[in-house]
């Protein structure tokens, strides 16, 4: 595992060890320096005094830091040294003085997470805690206490992208960052990975800005980029979703003055995060661990596994083994199913391809309107759904009787859709999800009027069928599988021999039925909890993770799609970078108050 080059070397607080360059976080042991001290930093710095506690290790030159000790060490106090050890090696804590190991007995055995409080000398404690983060505020040494203002952002797609950086820009210099991201690259995630340059944005490039305060950021970033004509004369217009994943990625090296240096990107999978009282611990499946204030769940979509014979809709077909003469049925007939066409095609599929789900709806294209503007006091908020959509059904005719075009409308109500939700009645919520869920998506999440042609000629030359049908069985056989299916709306089961078939029902709905083990360890812990709908975990207004008990938690919280349950339209940018930039704004003016209320928390 690597650190990503943007990163001055995937810092953490946590040291390397004492006498050799073995990292200790590989051990599972991490060293961090805690004042036990709840006396503001800058007050610190001002009047050069410390707390009784700090004042004391002051007296004998000794500095107090905090060691965790991960489960499953057994530690030794030799009598100036604590040595701990696992089945990867021992780490040794050398002229340690003071330790609280001394209330336990000689060879104690860790299995729980532990703090121990050592003391060092000076010298020492800057070298177990040595970190370029560490090294640059040293000089006083209470920027280093406050260094543990650290948010851990897991997930490095293009929410968690979004909100390292507005917590760059919005929060103070004692403020550190860690993005952990599972892919090679960052900013990308499930929708920007694609090196397909068919596979176009869904929303036009005047609507893609990161930032909700500079909306023209992205088209000024398309157009001003070195040795590169822009893709297109206006903003008005559809470009490939990779380089939009360039965009995103570029975007943390646009950051302000010399922020970045407070920003560690670590490559690797979240298995685990616990909420240790006093702070977060985040678990990665190699087991380095990192220890922070808050920690931010950015997991974004989870994708079904692919079943068993089933082609994996996020791979070229060519790269899948796909048979270019073979017939291709594709489960769903969203965007997934849209972008799924445009690889066969581009692989030079020749088979017939055919499209299937419950109501055989294509999502609608995107013409070149604006959206009306809505007044607030006209939207019926809090009303149940049935006269919500009557009432949305009578601004769309009115506004189609006098010339206009549906999507305005639909576009107009934008800025409401979240409040809408929220207080739409639970009853009415459910009757939405199940009856009109799938017409609001075809309307909401149309496609590029590019992609609408090339689908359109695909149905018109008959390569391609759309059938509203329920798969009756699947049956494999030597030339693929036989499959049975019945219309909408008839009896008769039908049958067709496919060469391939392809799962692009999309997301995992249910986060229950989440493979995701950063999302699982929050359930299986308690620390989450799934919404009455099942479509997300459960979040506060301010997106705070809601724990088992119904409590919404004070260091873990949530953005992105994850979120939909408080806010439905959490799914596009336009949505997703006026949260990240409203959480940044919360997390980062963290009162110094506040902060220090957490760290006496911290045992001592
Ligand atoms: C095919 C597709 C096309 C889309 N097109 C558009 C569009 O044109 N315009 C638009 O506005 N929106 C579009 N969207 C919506 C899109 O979801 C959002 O724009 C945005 O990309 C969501 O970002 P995210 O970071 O929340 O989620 P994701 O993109 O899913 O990213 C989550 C990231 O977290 C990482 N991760 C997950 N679990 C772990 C773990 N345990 N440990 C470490 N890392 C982990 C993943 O590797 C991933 O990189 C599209 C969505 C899809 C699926």
């Amino acid at each position: 595992m690597r650190s990503h080059a943007a990163t001055l070397s995937g810092a953490i607080p946590c040291a390397d060890s004492i006498d050799d360059d073995s990292h200790v976080n590989e051990m599972g042991v991490q060293c961090c320096r805690r004042n036990a001290s709840a006396v503001p930093c800058r007050q610190q710095k001002r009047n050069g005094t410390v707390s009784a506690g700090r004042a004391s290790a002051k007296r004998e030159n000794l500095e107090a830091l905090f060691v965790i000790i991960r489960s499953a060490h057994t530690c030794r106090v030799i009598p100036t040294n604590v040595a701990c050890k696992n089945s990867l090696g021992t780490t040794e804590f050398p002229e340690t003085r003071h330790s609280n190991i001394r209330r336990f007995q000689n060879d104690f055995l860790f299995r729980q997470p532990t703090h121990l409080r050592l003391k060092f000398s000076h010298d020492l404690a800057r070298r177990i805690l040595r970190s370029p983060i560490v090294w640059r505020t040293t000089g006083g040494g209470c920027m280093n206490a406050f260094a543990s203002r650290h948010a851990i952002i897991i997930g490095g797609g293009a929410s968690g992208v979004l909100l390292a950086y507005q917590l760059l820009q919005r929060s103070t210099p004692d403020f550190r960052i860690t993005l952990i991201e599972k892919r090679p690259e960052i900013g990308r995630g499930l929708a920007y990975h694609t090196g397909n340059p068919e596979h176009v944005l869904n929303v036009r490039v005047a609507n893609m800005s990161a930032l909700p305060d500079d909306p023209d950021h992205f088209w000024r970033w398309l157009t001003s980029r070195e040795g590169v004509p822009p893709p297109c004369p206006d903003p008005y217009c559809f470009v490939p979703r990779h380089i939009y994943g360039d965009y995103i990625a570029s975007l943390l090296m646009m950051s302000k003055g010399r922020s970045l240096h407070r920003l560690s990107i670590v490559q690797g999978t979240c298995v685990d995060v616990s909420d240790e009282r006093s702070e977060v611990v985040v678990t990665l499946d190699d087991g380095r661990c990192y220890v922070g204030d808050i920690a931010v769940l950015a997991t974004g979509h989870d994708i079904r596994s692919c079943s068993l014979g089933y082609v994996d809709p996020w791979l070229p077909p060519s790269a899948a083994g796909v048979d270019p003469e073979a017939t291709v049925l594709i489960l769903g007939t969203g965007l997934t199913m849209v972008d799924y066409i445009q690889s066969l095609v581009h692989d030079g599929h020749r088979g017939p391809i055919v499209a299937m789900s419950r109501r055989g709806l294509l999502t609608k294209p995107h013409r070149r309107v604006d959206p009306i503007r809505i007044q607030e006091t006209e939207v019926p908020f809090g009303a149940g759904i049935s006269r919500l959509l009557r009432w949305l059904r009578g601004r769309v005719d009115a506004h189609v009787a006098g010339g206009g075009d549906w999507r305005s409308v639909i576009d107009g109500l934008r800025p409401y859709t979240q409040r809408l939700w929220r207080e739409l009645p639970p009853a009415s919520k459910r009757r939405f999800l199940e009856h009109a869920r799938a017409w609001w998506d075809v309307h909401r999440h149309r496609m590029a009027p590019e992609v609408e042609e090339r689908i359109t000629h695909a149905l018109y030359d008959g390569r391609l069928t759309l059938e509203a049908a329920k798969v009756a069985g699947i049956e494999p056989n030597e030339f693929g599988a036989r499959v049975r299916y019945r219309r909408r709306g008839q009896s008769e089961i039908l049958s067709m021999q496919v060469g391939a078939i392809v799962d692009c029902t999309g997301i995992v709905k249910d986060p229950l039925a989440s493979a995701n083990p950063a999302v699982r360890s929050l359930f299986d812990r308690g620390l989450a909890r799934v919404d009455p709908l099942h479509i997300g975990i459960e979040t506060s207004a301010d997106c705070a993770i809601v724990n088992y008990g119904g409590v919404p938690s004070r260091r873990l919280f949530a953005v992105g799609p994850i979120t939909r349950a408080a806010f439905w339209e959490i799914i596009a940018i336009p949505d997703i970078r006026n949260q990240c930039a409203e959480l940044a704004a919360k997390l980062a003016h963290v009162s110094e108050a506040s902060l220090a209320d957490l760290i006496a928390e911290r045992p001592s």
